[in-house]
């Protein structure tokens, strides 16, 4: 359960909209956060670094909205909300509700507003690569994925050399995992996985055939989605002891949310098989 700080349609005054007019005019607009953060520290100890400091999150959010320019409300209130996770270290999760009172629809109402919720969340990707030098394309996705303020807290498993899977007619690979947290949504961490594919110049020639590099999100919190592009958890987990094995040197007790059951017992479970080929 996490504690919250509340800031109650704080007024600025700002230039956006789709319209000339407000682009030109301007209007007045009224924001609310709702910071949600671990205040039991800031508690028990009566200090301030240990919290979050309301003043300046005001700041901060009327500097974006007085000087800054989006056409979207959508927008305003996404910059504001990465705003607070990314200045704010404390900060877990932000609910952020733009209005606009005067905004210009022919009818008379109160506001017209968007809400949006966005937090840090625990990623776990499967990292290969059997082109090039593999370990340096490895080394620099890892940099990439640091680098990027988006992602923090990154650690890396072991690499292991592994037996190609698949297509057997190719070089042996290496594997890895990799856990961070991201205040990117699942579709925007696929994209900015697939972009680093393409900045080390991954060749898709044959499905299961050498890469220089292949990310593949295994993990988001304890999300289950599928849809055309995206199938969270990886649905190939559970068959490959070199996804395992590196996932579980991070994390042994991460909870597979399809199974219910320890990454670590899925890995003995794989390896119990009698079918089992291995690939390390
Ligand atoms: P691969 O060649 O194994 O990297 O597969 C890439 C394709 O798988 C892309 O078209 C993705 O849209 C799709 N895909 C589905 N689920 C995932 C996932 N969890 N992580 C990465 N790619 C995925």
């Amino acid at each position: 359960m996490l504690d919250e700080i509340i800031i109650r349609d704080m007024e600025a005054f700002g230039y956006h909209g789709v319209l000339e007019e407000e682009k030109e005019l301007g209007q007045k607009f009224l924001v609310s956060a709702n910071i949600r953060l671990d205040a039991s520290k800031a508690i028990k100890e009566d200090i301030c670094e240990y919290t979050v400091d309301y003043g300046m999150v005001c700041k901060r959010i009327s500097e974006i909205v007085s000087l800054e320019r989006y056409d979207l409300i959508e927008a305003l209130a996404g910059r504001i909300a990465d705003m607070i996770l990314l200045e704010f270290v404390p900060v877990k999760n932000v609910t952020i509700e733009v209005k606009k009172p005067w905004a210009p629809v022919k009818v008379s109402v109160d506001t017209v507003s968007v809400k949006i919720e966005r937090g840090w969340h625990d990623v776990y990707i499967g990292v290969g690569s059997n082109m090039g030098d593999s370990l340096q394309n490895i080394n620099d996705a890892m940099e990439m994925i640091q680098s990027d303020k988006r992602n923090k807290d990154i650690k890396v498993s072991d690499k292991i050399k592994t037996k190609p899977y698949g297509v057997k007619e190719q070089d042996d690979f290496i594997n890895c995992a990799a856990y961070f947290k991201t205040i990117m949504q699942p579709k925007e961490l696929l994209y900015f996985l697939q972009d680093i594919e393409k900045r080390l110049k991954r060749e898709r020639i044959v499905h299961w055939g050498p890469r220089t590099i292949d990310l593949d999100i295994l993990f988001y919190d304890n999300i289950i989605l599928q849809d055309d592009e995206l199938i969270i958890p990886h649905p190939e987990i559970i068959k490959r002891d070199f996804v395992l094995q590196p996932l579980c040197s991070i994390n042994p007790h991460f909870v597979h949310p399809l199974y219910n059951r320890y990454v670590s017992e899925l890995l003995n479970e794989l390896k119990s098989k009698k079918d089992y080929e291995k690939t390390i």
